[in-house]
């Protein structure tokens, strides 16, 4: 289960997660990052990292953050530019 970003990080946005994701698969947005649910190894590593907790694993985000879980998946793939669902242009 992939790990997600949820809204305390907009914002924010110091990037701590992105320094220590060991495999490059947190992309930053214009308002806040997001992980790419396709490449995290869950390796959990970013989550003690974040400054306001704005990082769950996917199951374990709060009621209020579910929709982030879908955003971070649709989000990072446009920014990563990997399976862009209903491409708008
Ligand atoms: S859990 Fe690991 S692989 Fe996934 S985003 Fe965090 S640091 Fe990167
Ligand atoms: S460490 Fe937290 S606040 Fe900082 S960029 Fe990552 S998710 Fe956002």
């Amino acid at each position: 289960m992939p790990y997600v970003i949820t809204e305390p990080c907009i914002g924010v946005k110091d990037k701590s997660c992105m320094t220590v994701c060991p495999v490059d698969c947190i992309y930053e947005g214009e308002d806040m990052l997001y992980i790419h649910p396709d490449e995290c190894i869950d390796c959990g590593l970013c989550e003690p990292e974040c400054p306001v907790t704005a990082i769950f694993v996917d199951s374990d985000v709060p009621q209020q953050w579910r929709d982030y879980v879908e955003k971070n998946a649709i989000e990072s793939r446009q920014l990563s530019g990997s399976t862009i669902p209903m491409e708008a242009k």
